[in-house]
């Protein structure tokens, strides 16, 4: 029987699993996927929008004079798995989390694991959106950027308001491509109806020149609503009046954002808010005991907050649910 099982290893499971080591418990991570997953998604060899004190698990471990890039973060990270001695289970995905007893059974394709205590970190991209349109398939539409050498001389659509997006279509025309912005927003300044960020200055206003320079088109106030076999259809509503325009593209990116997925949590007994996240306590425990939730799965969507809540959490449990012992 482990004292916590960590579901997840991004920020949030990382930073508990290392307070879980200063409070010496038993604490084992399943992840899915690699160390820092969805960092590892992040576009190859280029700056996050945070600086290194939002990022990092330990003070100092990141450049102090600039924003880090994605490789130094899952350097940063490997490192610290390696380093700390964290029982991490990649390439392990957790299928269900059953409450038995004053415990838990943790049930992955490999083997059901034990624990007094689960932390479902897993993340806010569980569920990506899809356009819902007639022609999209995997050949012309991805939901992730993470290069642009590929489409180098290509038309690229790039659809989504958000700094994801608008991120992609600049390092798109760096490298190269022809590139259209489609944004359901009347202009990249203005606040989204899908609860995004604003984009950040420092990617709007290149965005701009390139505009004003003629090297990027924009629609605004528009949707995909047909994708056909080297072109797109746009719906376009500037100035209220309703028309359609043939986009010519060799290749779509869809950045228009995902949801968590709760599926986990709701089939282990946890109530789910309407906003599709966990119902949770102060101490991010979710309606079901011993069952506790951190990241972006909950209501805190940026990595600094991940990081500060996860080791939050497993001083509760510590405190709580376990015997308390000399933290090191
Ligand atoms: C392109 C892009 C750029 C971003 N840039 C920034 C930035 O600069 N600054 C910032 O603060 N935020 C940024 N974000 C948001 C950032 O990614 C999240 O805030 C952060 O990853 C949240 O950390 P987390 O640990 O809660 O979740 P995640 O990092 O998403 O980690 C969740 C982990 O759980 C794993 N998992 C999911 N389901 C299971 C399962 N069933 N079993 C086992 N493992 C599972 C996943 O594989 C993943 O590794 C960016 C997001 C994107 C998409």
């Amino acid at each position: 029987m482990h004292d916590l099982i960590i579901v997840g290893g991004g920020p949030a499971g990382l930073s508990a699993a290392l307070a879980a080591r200063r409070y010496q418990l038993d604490c084992l991570i399943l992840e899915r996927g690699v160390i820092g997953e969805t960092v590892y998604h992040f576009p190859i060899a280029r700056p996050l929008f945070s600086t290194s004190n939002e990022v990092e698990l330990e003070a100092g471990a990141l450049p102090q004079d600039r924003k880090p890039t994605r490789e130094e973060v899952l350097a940063h990270y490997t490192r610290l798995v390696i380093r700390e001695q964290l029982d991490v289970h990649t390439g392990e995905a957790v299928e269900a989390i059953t409450c038995i007893g004053e415990g838990f059974a943790v049930r992955t394709p490999a083997q059901v694991y034990h624990s007094r205590a689960v932390l479902v970190a897993t993340g806010g991209f569980g569920r990506q959106r899809k356009l819902d349109v007639a022609g999209e398939c995997p050949e012309r539409v991805s939901y992730q950027f993470s290069e642009a050498h590929p489409f180098a001389t290509k038309r690229v659509l790039v659809a989504g308001g958000g700094n994801s997006a608008a991120e992609a279509a600049l390092f798109l025309l760096d490298a190269g491509a022809h590139v259209t912005l489609a944004i359901r927003r009347c202009a990249l300044d203005a606040p989204s109806s899908m609860n995004a960020a604003k984009i950040k200055p420092w990617v709007r206003q290149p965005l701009e020149r390139a505009q004003a320079a003629g090297r990027l088109d924009i629609f605004t106030s528009s949707e995909v609503v047909e994708i056909l076999p080297v072109s797109a259809l746009l719906q376009v509503a500037e100035a209220g009046t309703p028309r359609l325009v043939h986009v010519p593209c060799e290749h779509i990116f869809a950045l228009i954002g995902a949801d968590p997925d709760v599926r986990l949590l709701e089939e282990a007994g946890a109530e789910i808010a309407a906003d599709g996240r966990p119902v949770y306590s102060d101490e991010f425990e979710t309606t079901l005991p011993g069952l506790f939730v951190a990241g972006h799965l909950t209501r805190e969507l940026h990595m600094k907050k991940a990081i500060e809540v996860g080791s939050v959490v497993v001083k509760y449990i510590t405190e709580r649910l376990l015997e308390p012992v000399a933290v090191l």
